[in-house]
């Protein structure tokens, strides 16, 4: 049965089994940053995987990217963001909580209750400063990225170089993206770092409409792969006033997370604004020849950007289950076989029994031979501990070896959704056999 699912069952399945802990934990917590234990990692990872297959891997047009987080500061200052990339601030005159003025009521403070405490908002910068070398002077400033898309335009013109791409061509970029969030909230939602799978796909400016359509149908594709059902995301079209200047069009994807309706992923056309910023500040050309003709132009941009955790948030709220199953509840996560963390678990039905335990090993070793990282030993507890464990962290299937396996060469395999039993021979395992 499929319920609505709060944040804390998702916060809390999340610590007890072992997917993300609060950051800097032991020291009592650092806002705003989370750490991945070994099946939060697993997850990111199956995630991120798909999505570098999904764009990049299985097409011919797309190029991929690994820029430094650190930055020369003339990229933040060509693209606008160290005048303007900005929230705006408010602090109440009572407790001094301060707070992001366009997401709170700011007629009334949120943590001390008190009304008209707040004054007009001032605009503070989200970027992390640093200095860069053993000087500390303006001339060392540096920023710790707060998205991958500038270290893509930047290398825009050294991709042309090297591979010389047909327009219209995409550069993709995977990483991590700081940002000093006035308020982190709703758990790895809104984070101080975090990390973004963004692509910049340069199209001839006469064309970006249809790219901006074919971009729509592909993210409409990735979604489905993720496992999010259609009726929990909206796309919502961003009113000219709302949007940013350079932009002509812009969608947000929302997602029905558990806070509310909210921000998944955006997709922008951002026109030729980052490349000319380059163009004028660098005083190098961003301008691309045409193939076969005399025309040259600076490409346009669309922009699909994801963030991970966002995308990790959204398949974890759609994947939470709970149902009931000898009488009592029972909390499982139907993940995509694709990006549950543990494909298969293998367990000995005793494990006091040497013959079940060889037995058990040998198959383990062979499903961890064809599925690397995502086979889990499992033999503390009774059987039906493992199965209640292996649930919650969304394991798609479990194998049990027992004495019939020693006499005829089958196991069980247990199915997470049904919970349907079926005996099969070890060779035959990593066949699709409950569909
Ligand atoms: P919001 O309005 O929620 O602050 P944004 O519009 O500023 O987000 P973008 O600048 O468009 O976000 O960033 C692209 C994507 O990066 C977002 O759609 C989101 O998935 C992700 N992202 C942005 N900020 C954060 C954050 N603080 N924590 C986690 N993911 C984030």
């Amino acid at each position: 049965m499929e319920k609505q699912v709060k944040l804390e069952d998702i916060v809390s399945l999340a610590k007890r089994r072992g997917f993300i802990f609060q950051g800097s934990e032991v020291y009592g917590g650092l806002s705003g940053t989370w750490d991945y234990g070994p099946l939060g990692l697993q997850l990111k990872k199956n995630i991120m995987n798909l999505w570098w297959k999904t764009f990049v891997d299985e097409r011919d047009d797309m190029y991929g990217v690994d820029a430094a987080i650190l930055m020369n500061q003339k990229v933040w200052q060509a693209s606008g963001h160290v005048d303007t990339f900005t929230d705006p601030l408010v602090e109440c005159s009572n407790c001094k909580g301060r707070f992001r003025a366009d997401k709170i009521d700011t007629s009334k403070c949120p943590t001390c209750g008190k009304e008209g405490t707040f004054g007009e908002p001032k605009q503070f910068n989200m970027m992390f400063k640093t200095n860069v070398g053993p000087v500390d002077d303006e001339s060392s400033i540096s920023y710790l990225r707060p998205e991958t898309a500038q270290g893509i335009f930047t290398n825009y013109k050294n991709v042309i170089d090297t591979f010389y791409p047909d327009l219209p061509f995409g550069i993709a970029q995977q990483g991590k993206a700081f940002r000093n969030e006035i308020s982190p909230r709703d758990f790895v939602f809104r984070s101080r770092e975090f990390e973004q799978m963004e692509v910049e796909y340069f199209v001839h400016p006469d064309k970006w409409e249809e790219a901006f359509e074919q971009w729509r149908k592909d993210i409409g594709a990735f979604l489905d792969q993720l496992g999010l059902p259609k009726d929990k995301i909206t796309e919502v079209e961003v009113p000219e006033n709302d949007r940013a200047h350079y932009s002509k069009r812009t969608i947000d994807y929302e997602f029905a997370f558990p806070h509310d309706n909210d921000e998944l992923l955006g997709l922008a056309y951002r026109t030729d604004f980052d490349l000319m910023n380059i163009q004028n500040a660098s005083g190098k050309s961003m301008e691309y020849r045409v193939k076969g003709t005399d025309e040259t132009l600076v490409p346009h941009v669309i922009e699909p950007s994801f963030g991970v955790e966002r995308a990790l948030m959204a398949v974890l709220t759609s994947a939470y289950r709970e149902d009931e199953q000898n009488g009592e509840k029972r909390i499982f996560l139907a993940l995509p076989e694709h990006l549950a963390p543990v494909k298969y678990a293998v367990s000995p039905l005793l494990k006091n029994k040497p013959e079940l335990v060889e037995k058990a090993r040998e198959v383990y070793a062979k499903l961890s031979k064809d599925n690397p990282g995502r086979v889990m030993w499992d033999d503390s507890g009774n059987i039906g501990k493992r199965y209640r464990r292996q649930d919650e962290i969304g394991t798609p299937y479990c194998v049990v070896i027992d004495f019939q396996t020693l006499e005829d060469g089958t196991v069980t395999i247990r199915e997470r959704d049904t919970t349907e039993q079926k005996r099969v021979e070890i060779s035959e395992m990593d066949e699709r056999l409950f569909n």
